[in-house]
């Protein structure tokens, strides 16, 4: 197994990978030695042995040099910070993070699990948030990949990139890859800037390591788009981003939630109302509602440097100078997007 997952690796990375192992192995058993005794008994060190584990762990530190640095981490956002949403992080879970805790169960019984889940919607409405969220919540390596970022103008090198994603999942599965702006990747034939011939190639080689990936193997696809239409509709073909979860602009109660999230930390006076910010922001997106308290928080000590609170008119000047990056009329986009995608689906 080990031989395949260490794709990329030279000698010097698999002596490191061993080495690492080993120690991982060190560690586990460090505990339980008592440093005054001259000896270390039998029993514990007949019990150290360097298992799979070990070298899984130690997969995570080492990087395969033939693969240019891809970030790997466990992202530490949780479902408490994003606000409302509620529908959609059930939806995740049942997506995401069951098939990646318990593949076994789905194996028991049968059921298929989605490879890619793609989530849409306004910019700024927290889908990066959530797919950061899902990754802590599962505890799965995430891998961000930008549509933006792998596209390069050298030949076969952004078909490169993408495998290299791929096979980097693999080698610290559990995990989940990103795949943000995913409409600039793999575009609808005719619509891309770029030249015809290298948006088909990219496009297949998404598709094939898509298709390459087992399911059930603890790597999951999570893309991200604003323009869900512009996406090439092999892409939503069962078996690959089977879920497709719309990001909506906030409501009242998930502006309110937004406004927690946004306000834990900072020291608010007395005459700051929450409601009436809320009532105020409307069309505002997640993004647009960070934006107000960093603001207001600015605005605070503009205004005195040694300020104790942040207050009530800081929040509405901040509310005026920011306005809404959305109209009523984006929604209305969406939801006709939505019954698009499910009429072709
Ligand atoms: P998207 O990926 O949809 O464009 P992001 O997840 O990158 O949006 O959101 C950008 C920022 O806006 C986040 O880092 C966060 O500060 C804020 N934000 C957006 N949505 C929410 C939300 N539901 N709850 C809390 N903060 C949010």
């Amino acid at each position: 197994d080990f031989a395949q997952i260490t794709y990329g690796f030279v000698g010097a990375d698999i002596a490191a990978l061993c080495r690492e192992a080993a120690m991982s192995a060190l560690r586990r058993i460090l505990p339980k030695i008592n440093l005054n005794e001259p000896e270390i008994p039998g029993e514990i060190l007949d019990s150290l042995q360097v298992t799979r584990e070990d070298f899984e762990n130690a997969l995570k530190d080492v990087q395969p040099s033939a693969i240019r640095e891809i970030l790997i981490e466990v992202p530490n956002i949780g479902w408490d910070d994003v606000g409302g949403l509620g529908e959609v992080k059930e939806l995740l879970k049942e997506a995401v993070e069951w098939p990646l805790k318990s593949p076994e169960s789905y194996r028991n019984i049968g059921v298929e699990a989605p490879k890619g889940v793609l989530l849409y919607g306004p910019p700024g409405t927290g889908k990066t948030l959530l797919a950061k969220a899902i990754a802590h919540e599962s505890d799965a390596n995430f891998i961000t990949a930008k549509g933006s970022d792998l596209l390069s103008k050298w030949y076969g090198e952004s078909e490169k990139r993408i495998a290299e994603v791929f096979t980097r999942a693999r080698q610290v599965a559990p995990s989940i890859i990103f795949l943000d702006e995913l409409d600039s990747l793999a575009p609808v034939r005719g619509a891309s800037t770029g030249e015809p011939q290298v948006t088909a190639r990219i496009l297949n080689q998404l598709l094939s390591e898509m298709d390459g990936l087992e399911e059930l193997r603890a790597v999951v696809v999570i893309g991200a788009t604003n323009r869900p239409d512009m996406i090439d509709p092999a892409l939503l073909r069962p078996g690959r981003f089977d879920e497709l979860i719309l990001v909506p602009v906030p409501d009242e109660g998930a502006r309110r939630e937004i406004f927690r999230v946004h306000t834990e930390n900072m020291a608010l006076a007395e005459d700051v109302d929450i409601e009436k910010l809320v009532s105020l922001t409307d069309q505002y997106t997640g993004a647009d509602i960070a934006a107000v308290c960093k603001k207001a928080g600015r605005y605070a000590l503009r205004e005195d440097l040694h300020a104790k609170s942040v207050r009530q008119k800081h929040f509405l000047q901040a509310i005026e100078e920011t306005g809404p990056s959305v109209t009523p009329d984006t929604m209305k986009y969406y939801q006709a997007i939505r019954g698009e995608l499910r009429k072709r689906k």
